[in-house]
């Protein structure tokens, strides 16, 4: 039998500090340009008056108006491009930059463009303004967390979109970032919350990010590159065999990177690269193979023999939704001497992404089709490519 001993409870909980009380609904992530989107209302962060006091175990109703100190909104509209603070425009985010506005008067805002310098893992390391002006800095240790010395840091709070673009979010100082589908504690190293993919890497802690391995991969939230079902197999066969890092595809046909699989260290690091991009960038790229391809016109269908066009064909009409066929047949060209090369249908793809796909996708590279397929090429040791002068990207 217990008898309970009468237990010391304080009576009141009173605050001394002005504090951050309550967040309004919370806003959802686009993943497809990682920006917030409006659900429902803007993002209000409740600031309360000190000195308020409240009896121990009731539930306090909520702040009233003469508790809030201040109240801070943000909302975002156009899918996530452009933020609202206080019912003011603040900012329109664009790719590779952002206006920033300027309350010049009740009706009217001016706009200053900046934009962003990112190393090759996407994150922002430098913002300057239209005259080249370097605004802010930002350094990262491998995780994420910002140094904090003055010679790593200009302004670490001129914007807050940081490691990976990420927005870091200081909300009730837990200084994480937010990537859509959970927020990521750059101190502790960890997701918030599971991996929405945790049965895809069962070898690995849902909560671990990158495979505790972020110099070699990034957690792109993207879905970027589609495989329909009757490629799959062939078409990843295909990327594995001259890619360096090894992808597999989710239950839903999206490739992504395989963090248990060995490097292929006979494959090209650079094919990886544009991979990694394409599966970062805003669009997407659908991959088949096939030997017609169907391209709906406005006023009329064309169908297309793949094997005639050199054995694969991208359609970059629609710059966010490219595709890519390739035959099964592979295809014959020339080499540097103008001898006949038989190349796999491995070897079309890897033109195909890195030729056309990818620039379209994530930005041009040499200007020419063929001299980026030949970068890879060089890397993987197969005859180049002869140059064709009006093979474009
Ligand atoms: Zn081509």
């Amino acid at each position: 039998m217990f008898e309970n001993k009468f237990v010391s409870l304080p009576s009141h909980l009173k605050t001394i500090e002005p504090m951050e009380v309550h967040r309004g609904a919370r806003t959802m992530c686009n993943t497809e340009t990682s920006k917030m989107i409006r659900r429902t209302d803007p993002v209000i962060l409740y600031t309360a008056k000190p000195n308020i006091s409240c009896t121990w175990g009731e539930k306090p109703a909520g702040l009233t108006s003469i508790q809030i100190l201040q109240a801070d909104s943000t909302d975002y509209l156009l899918g996530g491009s452009l933020t609202l603070r206080n019912g003011r425009i603040d900012k329109y985010l664009f790719e590779g930059g952002y206006a920033q506005a300027s309350a010049a008067g009740a009706t009217t805002d001016d706009f200053t463009f900046y934009y962003y310098n990112q190393d090759h893992l996407g994150n922002n390391r430098e913002v300057v303004d239209a005259s080249g002006t370097v605004q802010q800095v930002m350094n990262y240790y491998p995780f994420g967390m910002p140094y904090s010395d003055q010679a790593g840091t200009l302004n670490s709070d001129f914007q807050p979109y940081q490691y990976n673009g990420k927005e870091l979010d200081k909300m009730h100082g837990l200084y994480t970032y937010d990537y859509g589908a959970r927020q990521y504690d750059p101190v502790l190293v960890c997701w918030d919350r599971i991996d929405p993919l945790a049965e895809e890497y069962k070898g690995i802690s849902p909560y671990v990010y990158c495979a505790n391995n972020p110099v070699r991969f990034i957690d792109p939230d993207g879905k970027k590159i589609y495989i329909p079902k009757k490629s799959q197999s062939e078409v990843l066969h295909m990327i594995n065999t001259y890619s360096k890092t090894q992808y597999k595809l989710d239950k839903n046909g999206f490739l992504c990177i395989d963090k248990e699989a060995e490097l292929n260290e006979k494959g090209s690091a650079h094919y990886s690269e544009r991979l990694d991009a394409t599966i970062l960038a805003k669009g997407k790229l659908t991959i088949e193979v096939g030997d017609k391809y169907t391209a709906k016109g406005i006023k009329n269908t064309k169908i297309y023999d793949v094997n005639n066009m050199g054995g694969g064909l991208t359609d970059k009409t629609d710059k966010k939704n490219v595709k890519t066929i390739v035959s099964a047949n592979g295809h014959i060209a020339h080499d540097t001497m103008g001898n006949e090369v038989k190349k796999s249908a491995a070897e079309v793809l890897i033109h195909e992404i890195v030729g056309h796909a990818a620039p379209v996708l994530v930005g041009t590279e040499t200007g020419n089709a063929v001299r980026n397929e030949n970068i890879v090429r060089n890397e993987l040791g197969l005859q180049e490519r002869e140059d064709e002068k009006n093979h474009n990207e």
